[in-house]
């Protein structure tokens, strides 16, 4: 069952087995696993439950409901923009649908530095395995690849460099493009579609529009959690919830689960939790082409360009270039300048082609608890990281001129536009400051990093944690470092990894 707590009778009391915050990737799969395992779970969701029939395809409706502050979330000093979604389905629900597994190296390295002992490397196997059948993961045709995405495959065949088709979890695509504001058509073979049925089928229950406060506990093991209920319009708190369970497994994402985390005083002798995050920082730039590129029509994000993305190598480069689409709205908030500078470059909309660099980053970033429900993100690349964003500035650049643009956007706040035969190598060291250019991150991780040692980590590889009796986690929040790739395939497999971890 479904239900919603701002329409229930308030203050309102519950008890179950299990509570599970957050129903993205890492919860829903979490909640599935235990309920399936005979384990009664009531899964708690700050956000709203919406069926394909709400993804109405307009920016100005859909990202208020479907992403943290309406789109608008940033580092606490506005440097970055960081996108993560809400609703029953979590950031599943707005994705791109990209699957990639975590490279052999970086978890070889993991294995290494911090142990993971209920994580050899053939359960990620078989957990890998088990999910790209479940969400019917297969690679796009290549007839379904856009103009947009033709653009870069021919930059790296012109430039001879290394790139590809990606895989995605989608069937039933009608090529709509409307990905990132929800599926109207239910063909994202995502977290709402796919576990949250099976959740349901196995007894489970989900509570929408309720915010977790806080983890209750007491001598030494978690009793349940403290939540509030949420006006799914205004977001005002509208009455309290509270509820008793026998375990307690947060997945509120990789900012929300380390929030709450230190908002309940967990102890954590590592110092880890909240002090770890990375998000994947990523830059644009925009080429404008003579014949229309029209990257809204079909499927965003098919191809990508990895040759700095060299992830197996120790120190490598860490550069990720794919196309970037967004709808008008995103499009005009990422475009500098002001009244008939931005009107022209709008009106270039239609032959705009975008690529970003998105980079494996180094840089620990920061989360805290913000007053009673909210939290606050620090991060701003370190030097080496800035360094790789510059090289990935340049990479898009050289990508979009080999592409046949007729000119290309860096936008800087004075946006810089360059033409064919223009000099490029500037931008490999362009040093990168703070709100001159902008920032953004769809991919926080690695706040609650996983690992045997109680000392050195807050929680251990089979999502448990080390100094709280009866609490997990079950996000992203758990990868030891960033992962380089889309990371939704490896966040499922922490949540089924953990789900039946706890159902012993
Ligand atoms: C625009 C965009 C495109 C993306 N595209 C891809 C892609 O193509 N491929 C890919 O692999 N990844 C992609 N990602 C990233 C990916 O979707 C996320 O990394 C992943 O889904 C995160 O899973 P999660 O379970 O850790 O957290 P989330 O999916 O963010 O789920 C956390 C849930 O917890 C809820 N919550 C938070 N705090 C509380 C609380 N206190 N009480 C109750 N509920 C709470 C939130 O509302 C949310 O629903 C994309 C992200 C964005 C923003």
């Amino acid at each position: 069952m479904i239900f919603d707590a701002s329409t229930r009778a308030l203050p309102l009391k519950l008890s179950t087995d299990l509570v599970v915050v957050g129903s993205g990737a890492g919860g829903m799969a979490a909640a599935m696993a235990a309920a399936e395992a005979g384990v009664r779970t009531l899964v708690v969701e700050g956000g709203e439950y919406l069926t394909s029939k709400d993804m109405s395809q307009r920016e100005e409706q859909m990202f208020p409901k479907l992403l943290q502050d309406g789109g608008s979330q940033t580092s606490a000093d506005r440097a970055v923009k960081i996108h993560q979604g809400r609703g029953v389905g979590g950031s599943t629900l707005h994705n791109l649908n990209l699957i990639k597994r975590i490279p052999d190296a970086i978890r070889a390295e993991w294995t290494h530095t911090r142990g993971l002992s209920h994580l050899p490397a053939s359960r990620w196997t078989a957990l890998y395995d088990e999910l790209e059948q479940l969400l019917r993961v297969s690679a796009v045709p290549r007839e379904q690849w856009n103009r947009h995405n033709q653009l870069l495959e021919k930059a790296c065949s012109e430039l001879g460099w290394k790139g590809g088709g990606l895989s995605h979890n989608r069937s039933g695509c009608l090529n709509s493009g409307f990905c990132e504001v929800g599926c109207r058509y239910n063909a994202k073979n995502n977290a709402f579609k796919v576990l949250l049925p099976r959740l349901l089928a196995a007894g489970g229950e989900v509570l929408s529009n309720c915010l977790a406060v806080r983890v209750v506990h007491e001598g030494g093991a978690a009793r349940g959690v403290e939540a509030v209920a949420i006006d799914p319009v205004t977001r005002q708190v509208v009455g309290e919830v509270e509820i008793t369970a026998k375990r307690v497994c947060l997945s509120a994402s990789a900012t929300g689960t380390a929030a709450l985390l230190l908002r309940s005083d967990v102890r954590d002798p590592s110092g880890e939790t909240g002090n770890t995050l990375r998000i994947h920082p990523a830059v644009i730039a925009a080429g404008d082409f003579e014949e229309p590129v029209k990257a809204w029509e079909g499927i965003p994000q098919t191809y990508e360009c990895t040759e700095f993305l060299e992830l197996d190598k120790p120190d490598g480069h860490r550069v990720w270039v794919l196309p970037a689409f967004a709808h008008p709205m995103g499009t005009a908030t990422m475009i500098p300048g002001h009244g008939a500078t931005h009107r022209a470059l709008m009106e270039r909309y239609a032959h705009l082609g975008v690529l970003t660099a998105m980079i494996h980053d180094l840089t620990p970033g920061k989360v805290r608890p913000k007053g009673k429900l909210g939290l606050s993100i620090e991060y701003w690349p370190d030097e080496a990281d800035r360094a790789e964003l510059s090289l990935g500035l340049w990479a898009s650049a050289k990508a979009l001129f080999a592409a046949g643009a007729k000119r290309v956007l860096i936008p800087l706040r004075a946006p810089r536009v360059l033409e064919p035969g223009d000099d490029l190598e500037w931008l490999k060291t362009m040093p990168i400051e703070k709100g001159e250019l902008d920032v953004v991150a769809v991919h926080p991780m690695s706040s609650v990093p996983m690992g045997d040692d109680p000392q050195r980590a807050p929680v251990g590889s089979d999502g448990k944690h080390h100094h709280l009796q009866n609490l997990w986690v079950a996000d992203g929040s758990l990868f030891p470092s960033s992962i380089g790739v889309p990371p939704q395939l490896s966040i499922y497999a922490m949540g089924l990894h953990v789900g039946r971890s706890l159902a012993n």
